[in-house]
């Protein structure tokens, strides 16, 4: 039994080596250049930079039982038990918060290991053929499989397969809402001075965030990861990167309470449509279509977050798993 994944993100990957350890086997196709999908780590000379997803924690027993098993690999480190507030106050609540051991990237490149992952593979037309799917690359590359997978965020999804799922089980799938995030990564010639642990979680307007990956323990350089709050983001999605960049480090610059500007060697901004869900799925996965199956997972489904996109994969594997192709 075959299955075609779609999207190299933490869910993706999880469900592939779910999948494997059922005696399937399983190809993953991504549109990006890496794997990690929103799980994201980028290098400016020598800054290293998380600007997708900060951090995780780990709630149930399942996924702490996952976790161990990335920190024994060396894939996975606790960085904090709490950050510090807008009053710059540290909350430390006790919950272990963890991070990629170099950068959140490693935790996808670990999982990634053994896997057959194509890189670089936008998937663009979803065909059924007899008891099979084929999924058509921009590439020329085509995939055939018993089952199909989709773990891109799911407005990505159901532009690849809108017109196959049946109409009263789209519906369910279109109330999925994200919120944009927009994010500037400011590389500095001088200490960032954020308070311990590197953190500083805002999570209001105009910013949402503001951390030291230098701090954080990823990076030579110091090295800020700045995110705009939902509603900032939404409204200058689409400002040119210099304006974009100016108003996110004067407005870094107002939480702090000093100058950071003066210090900025390097910048670039990141754009993510699609960051946290706004509105899910209450069940861990969706099933499009019964026979071949066709099913849809990722972080919409059940909880949200690096946590919650895991155990999605892991309970969409089991249920391919178990109905077969
Ligand atoms: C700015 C930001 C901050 C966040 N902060 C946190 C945090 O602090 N803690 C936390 O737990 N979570 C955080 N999250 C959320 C967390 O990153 C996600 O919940 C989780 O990584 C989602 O994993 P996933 O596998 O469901 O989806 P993704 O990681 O989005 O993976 C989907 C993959 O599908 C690929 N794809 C899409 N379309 C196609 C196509 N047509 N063909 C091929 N490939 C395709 C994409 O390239 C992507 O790699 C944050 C997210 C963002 C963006």
């Amino acid at each position: 039994m075959r299955c075609v994944i779609v999207g190299a993100g933490v869910s993706g990957l999880l469900a592939a080596r779910a999948l494997e350890g059922a005696g399937w086997e399983t190809v993953v196709l991504d549109k990006g250049r890496g794997v990690g999908g929103r799980m994201a780590t980028r290098r400016m000379a020598d800054g290293v930079f998380d600007h997708g997803a900060q951090f995780f924690t780990a709630r149930s027993e399942e996924f702490k039982k996952l976790v161990e098993e990335w920190t024994d690999a060396g894939a996975a480190t606790e960085w904090s038990r709490g950050f510090a507030d807008a009053d710059a106050e540290r909350e430390p609540d006790g919950h272990p918060r963890y991070r990629g051991s170099s950068g959140m990237t490693s935790i996808p490149k670990h999982l990634a290991d053994g896997l057959d992952v194509r890189t670089g593979e936008r998937a663009v037309h979803v065909l059924r053929s007899g008891s099979e799917w084929e999924v058509r690359c921009e590439s020329g590359l085509s995939e055939r499989g018993d089952a199909l997978l989709l773990t891109a965020p799911v407005p990505q999804s159901l532009a690849l397969v809108g017109g196959i799922v049946p109409t009263y089980r789209r519906e369910d799938l279109r109330r999925i809402s994200y919120d944009p995030c927009v994010a500037l990564m400011a590389l500095l010639d001088g200490a960032a001075d954020l308070p311990e642990p590197g953190g500083f979680q805002i999570k209001g307007e105009p910013l949402d965030w503001i951390s030291d990956n230098h701090r954080k323990g990823i990076s030579e350089s110091p090295a800020l990861t700045i995110h705009a709050g939902p509603r900032w983001s939404r409204e200058h999605f689409g400002d040119p990167d210099e304006e974009v960049s100016a108003a996110l480090l004067e407005h870094a610059e107002e939480a702090l309470g000093r100058n950071v500007a003066s210090h900025v060697i390097g910048t670039s901004v990141a754009r993510w449509r699609y960051s946290w869900v706004t509105n899910n799925h209450t069940e861990r996965f969706f099933v499009g279509v019964d026979s071949p199956p066709l099913v849809f997972a990722g972080d919409a489904f059940g909880e949200p977050k690096v946590e919650g996109a895991s155990l999605s994969g892991l309970a969409a594997a089991e249920w391919i798993a178990r109905r077969g192709g």
